[in-house]
């Protein structure tokens, strides 16, 4: 058998982290198995539409490297890929039901659909009464087909079967059983002339010839549904699985309210495509029990839906920033630059030379959670330091400070090679045969040259800022403070 699976969004504006999860293990599973991944837009929910999603999405599937092999603008023997494209192939499919006796014409209207609730309020959900309403079962075939001629309003429901079990084999859950009493006879077609999503959803992936659905746990209690739908059509069924759901630490359910769940927010506050990846592959299931970096190609080799656990996974923040960190550092400086270069720009730091914007992210790199703190974090190394730290000039600066440094500034204007190494014996030999310690040095110099009071090496930052510059640093800040302005 070939493995077709699919991601059946609807587009409602954004990749939630939770779709994201989706997205990846059904991608995983395809890689894994050497299948087939296929993207199905399901927009049959006319009321809520968003302009731009469908891009959106993708863009989001894109940035995170998860490309697909069918849908919409790839093409595919399957398509459209759009549910809204394909109208006529569910009411085709609608009719097929209604002829062999498995759905029904409904005529209610939604003040008698009301009523029909309210004389059951202490239901937790009213299934729709078959027997008392007014549909094709209790005004009689005939009647029905004259009432949808006059132009009335109709919907099409599905016609559970009373009093049987529906089972299904879930690869995640085992053995789910259900019976058909708790099942409402779902509306199939909408009086708009859409399809429903358990209608739309089963018709396209019988026909797109999806061998396993893996989607989230909300979509567990419509799988009976869907199996008594596969049942009416004679069809053989897909393989079952259902990903726990995502929570928040205390347990709830994901929400926004407790931070970022769009895939597109994660990506603007800087988190790497690969890191967030890393992480939402690891929500709800590991390969191995000590391990937690992982790249694309290890996960695809280890992937097994069966492993994935029931229990719900708490999507734990302060891991996913530990893990963007993890890939921070390891992260190659090149790639690390071309990240960092639009960052700066914006900020209106350009200019740089490659080669050294690369050795600003290696000197800093250790200091940063993301690379949009680079601007802040670095700033003296794209300009010369406007305010200076006044607790630490405070505690640092001495009377005799200026005495000591001018001789040391000639020693630097006469270095040749100005590197680290030499910038550490020379000042090192220079201070001590004054019969001071180097570090009585090093704070007043952090503070002339990035006016603060901590930061990378002292002179691995000042081989990088080069001879001039750290010269010039020094000597103004030698005249402001001769000059009593700070
Ligand atoms: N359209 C559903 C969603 O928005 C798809 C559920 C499924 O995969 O069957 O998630």
């Amino acid at each position: 058998m070939s493995i077709r699976v699919r991601f059946a969004p609807s587009p409602t504006g954004f990749l939630h982290v939770g779709g994201l999860r989706t997205a990846l293990y059904n991608y995983l599973y395809a890689k894994h198995h050497k299948g087939t991944f296929v993207l199905r837009i399901e927009d049959t929910d006319r009321t809520r539409l968003v302009e731009n999603a469908v891009e959106n999405l993708i863009k989001s599937l894109h940035w995170a490297g998860i490309d697909f092999d069918e849908g919409p603008g790839k093409g595919g023997d399957f398509g459209p890929y759009i549910q809204s494209e394909r109208l006529q192939v569910y009411m085709e499919f609608a009719n097929i039901l209604h002829e062999k006796g498995a759905a029904y014409y409904a005529f209610d209207t939604s003040e008698e659909i009301e009523e029909m609730r309210k004389r059951n309020p202490l239901e937790s959900f009213t299934k729709y009464d078959r027997h008392t309403m007014k549909n094709e079962l209790t005004i009689g075939s005939d009647e029905a087909k004259k009432l949808i001629e006059s132009g009335v309003s109709y919907v099409m429901r599905l016609k559970v079967p009373e009093n049987s079990i529906v089972s299904f084999e879930d690869m995640i859950r085992g053995k789910v059983e259900v019976n058909t009493s708790e099942i409402d006879d779902q509306v199939l077609m909408k009086s708009d002339g859409y399809p429903t999503y358990h209608l739309a959803n089963v018709v396209d992936d019988h026909l797109m010839q999806i061998s396993h659905v893996i989607r989230g746990e909300e979509w567990l209690p419509s799988t009976p549904k869907h199996i008594l739908l596969y049942e009416a059509f004679g069809w053989d069924k897909p393989m079952f699985a259902h990903l726990p759901l995502l929570l928040n630490p205390d347990k709830t359910k994901l929400s926004k309210r407790q931070g970022s769940v769009a895939v597109e927010d994660f990506a603007s506050e800087g988190y790497f495509s690969d890191s967030i990846v890393n992480f939402v592959a690891l929500l709800g299931w590991n390969p191995s029990s000590d391990r937690e970096i992982y790249s694309i190609d290890e996960l695809i080799n280890a992937f097994e839906i069966e492993k994935v656990n029931k229990g719900g996974a708490v999507f734990d923040r302060a891991k996913l920033e530990w893990m963007n960190f993890q890939y921070l550092k390891q992260m190659p400086v090149t790639e690390l630059y071309q990240l960092l270069k639009p960052v700066l720009e914006t900020q209106g730091i350009t200019g740089f030379q490659q080669d050294y914007l690369e050795k600003v992210i290696e000197l800093l790199r250790e200091r940063i959670k993301f690379i949009k703190e680079m601007p802040e974090i670095a700033g003296y190394m794209f300009s010369a330091p406007g305010e200076f730290d006044k607790d630490y000039l405070e505690k640092h600066w001495k009377e005799n400070t200026v005495e000591i440094l001018k001789p040391l500034l000639d020693i630097y204007r006469d270095t040749i090679d100005f590197n680290h190494s030499n910038l550490y014996e020379l000042t090192k030999n220079y201070i001590e045969g004054l019969g001071m310690k180097l570090k009585e040095i090093i704070h007043p110099i952090r503070l002339m040259i990035t006016g603060k009071s901590a930061g990378a090496g002292m002179f691995e930052t000042m081989e990088i800022l080069g001879k001039d510059e750290c010269t010039v640093r020094i000597e103004k800040f030698i005249q402001l403070k001769e000059s009593g302005k700070i």
